[in-house]
Order: structure tokens, then sequence, then C-alpha cells
């Protein structure tokens, strides 16, 4: 078996004109197919239906993206049987010929990155940077499980057998038809990281992407394709959440779910996930990856300027739209003047415009509900605090809200405790580097954590006491990088797996024993 050694896709760097002129070339080239219809994909075929949805800029309402025909349980059905027979041949596979799909298709990748980049942009908001870290980490999940899958085959060297007794052998098998359901945050890295690690194990899958970035999700597909994948393994099928998703979950065919998504939609799932349906004949396996509120805790003694910068490129990237985003930060009280004036002069600082522009480093939230739930939260957070920085918003050509800081709050207020999902940053003064860990905790949610301190014994305290599937310490809580930090929260952010982890690919898998008596 060939060896291959793991690196990480490299970021772009944007100083450079060279590859700034490419990220246009990129903008170019998506421009000229903006407003294009695509069909259902269902085993290899095109499928167009009664009903067609339109995809919009979030920077731009003028711009359309595409049009996107729509599945409905029918659709939903003829994908399920497709994939079930699919799955009679895909999972006896060889797993090195499984992998080699995902690595040729991180080549395409590689080859179509600045284009992707800008569908990235222009369809989901997201600035330059954060576009092309997000298409950077769809590269690495393809590399990684690829590598991974040929990893587990040598699980069967572990297994002992008994000399002129018996042979034993333990081999990991497929499951089955998945419906793999992924959010629009990150709408390339995550899709195809759920996506890959379910084929690659020799599943089927059903993919249902969010509806804000079902082009994105489209051109997936079509990737996998020119790498080799054969028809009816993705079964592409955008629909409604609340129809199509929920046909999918509750299918008595359905072997496995794997959901990104918020907490109320991965409870509701799980819920369902659990009734047994007429004809189905095993317990689904529920992969749900959900929401976070997650803080970083300043301690007393640090340099001021470096937490502020860490704080405010965790609350702001990606307009604070990431499950891994600093939403609370919880600052000692020897510090917390100091710290506040410095988080407020760099969050007023930001650009935040049209991502197209280069400059702007913040642009828009996703959608017209996105907007209103965080203009609704500024709004408690003007009676629950002081706004110390932004609190404006407007939606006159795209869904701009102002890098927000709310200042003073009790660690009870809503705004300290519930998921936002924006460019809001909640902040509170502590007693103590203990208090600071107890209010930390204090959400239903375990996803990210971040602690800068420069005291050795309050660092381990954290690692010790600071509940959550991803701590990082003297740095920002976002940014998880694939095969270095496995990624995924406890609590109500989840089912505690971990993506890009070395443990991911056997959640859709079952281990098998075989033992022959000689
Ligand atoms: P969402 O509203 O829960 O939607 C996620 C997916 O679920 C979408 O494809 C959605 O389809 C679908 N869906 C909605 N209702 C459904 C139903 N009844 N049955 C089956 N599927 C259904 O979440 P989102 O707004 O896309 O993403 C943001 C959330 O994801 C945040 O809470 C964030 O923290 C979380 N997140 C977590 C992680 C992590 O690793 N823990 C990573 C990224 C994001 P429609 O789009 O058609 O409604």
């Amino acid at each position: 078996m060939a060896i291959y050694s793991y690196k990480t896709e490299e970021l772009t760097n944007f100083k450079c004109e060279e590859n700034r002129k490419k990220y246009l070339e990129g903008i170019n080239i998506v421009k000229k197919y903006l407003g294009r219809t695509y069909p259902l994909i269902i085993d290899g075929k095109e499928i167009e239906t009664k009903k067609i949805v339109k995809s919009i800029n979030p920077a731009n309402f003028n711009e359309i993206v595409g049009y996107i025909h729509q599945a409905s349980i029918d659709e939903a059905e003829k994908a399920m049987q497709a994939a079930l027979e699919r799955f009679s041949t895909w999972r006896l596979t060889d797993p090195q010929m499984r992998a080699d799909v995902l690595f040729k298709a991180a080549s395409i990748f590689r080859r179509r990155k600045f284009e992707l980049n800008a569908l990235l942009t222009i369809e989901a908001g997201k600035p330059w940077v954060e576009a092309d870290a997000d298409v950077a980490e769809a590269i690495d999940f393809l590399e990684y499980y690829g590598r991974q899958i040929l990893e587990l085959q040598k699980i069967d060297d572990k297994i002992l057998s008994r000399d002129k007794m018996e042979r034993n052998e333990y081999r990991y098998i497929p499951l089955g038809v998945g419906a793999i359901i992924t959010p629009w945050n990150f709408p390339i890295a995550i899709l195809t990281g759920m996506s890959s690690a379910a084929i690659v194990s020799g599943n089927t899958i059903l993919l249902k992407p969010s509806s804000n970035t079902q082009v994105i999700a489209y051109k997936f597909v079509e990737i996998m394709k020119e790498a080799g994948l054969p028809d009816g393994v993705i079964n592409y099928i955008p629909g409604k959440g609340s129809e199509v998703g929920d046909y999918i979950v509750n299918h008595p065919k359905t072997r496995f779910i794997s959901f990104t998504g918020s907490k109320e939609v991965g409870i509701s799932i799980y819920e369902k996930a659990a009734k047994v349906q007429k004809g189905q004949i095993w317990l689904k396996r529920v992969i749900a990856e959900m929401g976070g509120k997650d803080a970083m805790i300043i301690d007393d003694g640090v340099d001021v300027d470096f937490a502020a910068e860490e704080i405010v490129k965790a609350a702001f990237g990606f307009s604070g739209q990431k499950c891994s985003a600093c939403s609370r930060a919880i600052i000692h009280k020897n510090i917390y003047d100091e710290l506040m004036e410095k988080i407020i002069e760099k969050t007023e600082k930001i650009d935040m415009g049209d991502p197209l522009e280069y400059n702007n480093q913040m642009g828009p939230v996703i959608d017209k509900a996105a907007f209103d739930k965080i203009s609704e939260y500024i709004n408690i957070g003007k009676k629950e605090g002081k706004i110390v920085a932004g609190g404006q918003f407007d939606d006159i050509r795209g869904y701009f809200i102002r890098p927000t800081v709310i200042a003073d709050l009790s660690f009870k207020a809503r705004v300290m405790n519930e998921e936002i999902f924006g460019p809001v940053l909640s902040c509170c003064k502590v007693e103590s580097f203990d208090e600071a860990i107890k209010i930390a905790n204090s959400t239903e949610y375990g996803l990210t954590g971040g602690v800068i301190s420069s005291s050795r014994i309050n660092l381990e305290k954290a690692k010790k006491e600071f509940h959550v599937g991803n701590m990082y310490l003297n740095r920002k809580c976002t940014g998880a990088i694939v095969g270095y930090q496995p990624f995924g929260g406890f609590n109500m952010s989840g089912t505690d797996s971990k993506a890009g982890g070395p443990d991911y690919l056997v959640l859709h898998m079952q281990g098998q024993s075989i033992s022959e008596n000689f």
C-alpha cells in the first residue's frame, strides 16, 4: 500500500499581487455563470422539478447566483432507491480506489481554487481570506480522510489469532445509506468533509445542502463526478430542510444521519432518528455537530493588545458566523477597562462592505432570517448592557450589520447565553480566574473556548475545568486545522464527534469480527 504524507493546504497570500489577480480571474469565471439553472443529480442523472428557487448574493440583492431545482418527497424517494441500489456495489470497492477519488477531487479543487473562492464570496458573503480558508479546509478533508481510510485497513493487524486453532479477523464495514445535512457557514469545507468521510467509508449518500448555498453544493458534486465517483454514490437533493430533510431523517432505510447546524434542528433530528419506523431493522446512528456560545477568558497580567487582537479576530471573522466564533469575552477586573478600550478601537477599524472588494474584512450576514435575529439580539443587548461599538445595521442593498460589542453584562444576560451567530461580542468582568471558568462553563454548549493567561497554574486549571471540545490556550478560539485540531463540541454542541480527527471515519462504519475454527 502506498504511503502518503499529509500536508495541509497552504492559505493564499493576498499581499502578493499575482494572487490578487488570480482571485479577480476567479470572480470573472463565476460572473459568467451567474444566473444559471441547476438540476438535482440522482443516480448521475440531471433531474428538473416543478419548483425552482433562486440563490441571491447576500451582499447585493440584485445579483442572482443561480436558480436551483428543488427536490420534493418524490425525488427524495428516488434518490433513496438509487443510493440503496448503488450501495450494494460501492460498499465492496477497494478502499484505495475510494481514497484515490478523494485525492483526485483535491487536485481538481486546487485547480479551481480561485473560482471556488470567488463563488463562496458571492453566494455566502465570505471575504477573500475566509473563502480561501474554507476551500483550503475542503482540500484538507479530502486529503486527510483519504489517508484515514487507508490507515483503518491496518486495524486487522492488531487482532490476535490462536496458532493452529483459529484465524481471527477484524474489519470495519460501511453502514449503508446516509443522510448528509449540511449548513451554509462553511458551505464547501463542512459539506466536503461530511460527504467525503461518508463515501470514502463505503457508504452512499443523500446530500441535502443548506438552502442558502445550493450552487456551491452543486459545484462539489460536479467535482466529485469529474474525479471519477460512480453515479448514485452522492445524490444531490437540494430542498427545504423541513420537507426533504425531514423525509430522509425519518426514512426507514436511512442507516445514519450526519448533520451540522443549529441546536434546535439537531435536537429534532436526534429525536426523530430515535423512533424506529415500520420496516426499519436497525437503530439509526446520528452524528450531529451543533451550535456554540464560545468564550475567551482573559486573565490578569496579560498583554492586552495581543488579547484584544485575538478576541476581535475570533469574534468578527466571517461576521461572527462561525460555530467556533468568540461570542463572549470574560475578562479579569484588573485589565477590564484597558482591554475594553483596545477591543473597541480594533473593532471600529474593521472595514465592512461588499466582500468582493479585497479590502473589506467583513461582509454581510447570510440572509434575512439571520439579519432579523441578530438585530433583535442587538436590541436586547442594548437593554442588558451597554453597546460600546457598532450596533448599526441596514439591509438596503445587502444584509449588513456593523461589528458590535456589548459591555458590562451580567453572566445571566440572554446575550451571554444564547447563540446569536453574528458579529456580536458580549463582554463581562470577573473577580477571579475561577469565576471566569465558572461563567465560561455556564451555558448549555461546549464547543470552543480560549484562554489567554501568563499563569501556568491557571492554564493547567483551564485544561482540567473548562469543558469544551476544542480549547485554545494563548490564541484565538477559531481556526481548527484538519488533522491537527480535530473539531467538535460537548454538551448541546453535538454528539461528541471530532471532524478531521483519527476516529471520525469509524462513526460511519461498524466493526465486524470473524473467527474461523481451524
Ligand atoms: P440550521 O438552520 O440548523 O440548518 C442546517 C441544515 O439543516 C440545513 O441544511 C437545513 O436545511 C437543515 N434542516 C432544517 N430543518 C430541518 C429539518 N426539520 N429536518 C432536517 N433538516 C433540516 O443551521 P444553519 O443556519 O445552516 O447553520 C448554523 C448553525 O450551525 C449554527 O448554530 C452553528 O453553530 C452550527 N454549526 C455547527 C458546527 C459544528 O461543527 N459544531 C459547524 C458549523 C455550524 P434548510 O437550509 O433548507 O433549512
